[in-house]
């Protein structure tokens, strides 16, 4: 039977303060290793949780009911993916950089040096309870950070068996990753307790974490809400179009926040899109127990309802919906929605619908959908279909969005070198790329005064014209 609460309890002020206390003694030891050490170190443990992919498989089926071949690609493939390409570039990019310096201050050395920020605090979804938890716990303790992870109420068991797993490698100092249980209380008190926090989930609770995190000067990244909008373009390789349109829609049952969420097709190709989709999306097979199919359950309760009233309020607008059935109330299952002749005023396409829902609207030209999409208020992902590579290119230079792919919808997250994250309310900050590795230290800038050992520099006191003359030349003034 689907779980219809929360899979853990609050964590007791005692637990907690033992957790962020383990975290911040682990911090400690852990800042002091070098790059090389932590890139061996952090390999070694991701083996060892790979090679546990069964165990992984069993507890996030559980808690989500995801189809198990999706968990092997999307929550544990696109990890190792990540971890590849972190540990080879993690030398170069937290490295000592030698700084550039003016040629007149020649008899000095400069460099930056990337200093972790001590107890990273991670506050995460249910909708990819391995995947965001163990790529962002990686990215920070590969920085030199130790991790107080709070991960939703809904996915706690996931989470759990993380922190038991790599504390069972032994490999790295005790509590380095520490999980605490709970809600919106222990998500606040995770932000009090650490130096920095890395938040995915909803716009709504962003921003409230943006603002007390602000309130103590502690940098967050945001990784929201979105609502991508796939364009059609009438020469699009329509096939290829309407696969991936069913595809992105209803992977992780639609729970996916760069999941594509409403389909502009251009007027020209609309009804040969459309007939390319519909069978593609009653051939989708729908199961419980993850075996031999393509989708399951929804994972948080309030989304049946919430789904199923955006879906009326298209139908009452002249919308044609195909299938959006409740199938089983009891456990979240509900069949996948193609919404024909969608349009602006339904709510399917403009609120993010967090479920396998496929909304398509005709428009007369791409530019048109181009100018819908960015007067929304999301920018996370978009994607662009025609083969004119040159003109999706083009397209897809002008929206307003953190993500965006050309006859692609969403693989960004397995570029670990590709920055991930929104623009506008769909985020601040990015996590992979070299930017969010960088996110998880800080810069410390480094002189050396190199020579003569003994004399002063000549710009210091006391101050006078002969040198000053001598000096501005050196510094280029006339
Ligand atoms: P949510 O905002 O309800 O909860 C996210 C996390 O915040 C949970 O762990 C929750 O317990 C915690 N929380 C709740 N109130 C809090 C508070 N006041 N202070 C601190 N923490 C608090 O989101 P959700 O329903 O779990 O996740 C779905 C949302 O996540 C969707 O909107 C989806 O688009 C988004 N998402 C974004 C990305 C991305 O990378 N941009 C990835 C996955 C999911």
């Amino acid at each position: 039977m689907t779980p219809r609460t929360p899979s853990a309890a609050e964590a007791t002020a005692a637990e907690f303060a033992a957790k962020a206390a383990a975290a911040r003694r682990a911090a400690e030891t852990w800042r002091r290793t070098t790059v090389a050490q932590r890139v061996k170190t952090l390999r070694a443990v991701w083996k060892s949780l790979a090679a546990r992919r069964a165990e992984v498989r069993a507890v996030v089926h559980e808690e989500t009911g995801k189809p198990l071949v999706e968990i092997d690609l999307m929550e544990l493939g696109a990890a190792g993916l990540l971890v590849d390409w972190m540990t080879a570039a993690a030398p170069r990019v937290l490295g000592d950089k030698a700084a550039g310096k003016p040629w007149s201050l020649f008899n000095k050395r400069a460099y930056e040096r990337r200093v972790p920020r001590g107890v990273v605090g991670l506050i995460t979804p249910w909708n990819m309870p391995f995947l965001i938890p163990f790529g962002d716990a990686f990215a920070a303790m590969l920085a030199g950070n130790a991790v107080l992870l709070k991960p939703s109420e809904w996915t706690t068991k996931t989470a759990l068996w993380l922190e038991g797993a790599v504390a069972g490698t032994s490999l790295l100092p005790a509590g380095l990753l520490s999980v605490v249980t709970g809600g919106g209380a222990a998500g606040e008190a995770v932000i009090d307790a650490t130096d920095m926090v890395v938040f995915t989930g909803s716009t709504k609770t962003g921003r409230a974490v943006a603002v007390r995190a602000a309130g103590q000067l502690k940098p967050a990244v945001l990784e929201l809400g979105g609502k991508h909008p796939m364009i059609v373009l009438a020469d699009a390789a329509l096939d290829r179009a309407a696969a991936a349109a069913v595809w992105a829609a209803c992977a992780n049952a639609g729970q996916v926040c760069v999941g594509v969420e409403r389909v502009f097709v251009e007027a020209e190709a609309y009804d040969r899109f459309v007939e390319k989709v519909r069978p593609r999306m009653a051939a989708l097979r729908q199961k419980l127990d993850g075996r031999d199919c393509d989708l399951g359950r929804l994972v948080f309760p309030p989304l049946l309802d919430r789904i199923q009233e955006q879906l009326e309020d298209a139908r009452k607008k002249g919308a044609r919906v195909i299938g959006g059935e409740v199938l089983d109330r009891d456990n979240l299952l509900m069949s996948p929605a193609l919404v024909l002749d969608a349009r602006m005023d339904m709510r399917v396409m403009t609120e993010e619908c967090f479920g396998p829902v496929l909304p398509v609207m005709k428009i007369s030209r791409a530019e048109e959908a181009v100018a819908l999409a960015n007067a929304g208020s999301e920018g996370l992902a978009a994607s662009v279909w025609t083969t004119d590579l040159a003109k999706g290119e083009r397209l897809a230079a002008a929206l307003e969005v953190g993500l965006v792919g050309v006859n692609e919808p969403s693989s960004h997250y397995a570029f670990g070198a590709l920055p991930f994250g929104g623009m506008k309310q769909s985020g601040m900050g990015r996590r992979h790329g070299e930017e969010g590795l960088l996110a998880f230290t800080q810069a410390q800038s480094v002189v050396v005064h190199e020579w003569p050992d003994a004399t002063p520099d000549m710009w210091w006191f006391p101050y006078d014209e002969r040198k000053a003359g001598f000096l501005r030349k050196l510094m280029g003034l006339p």
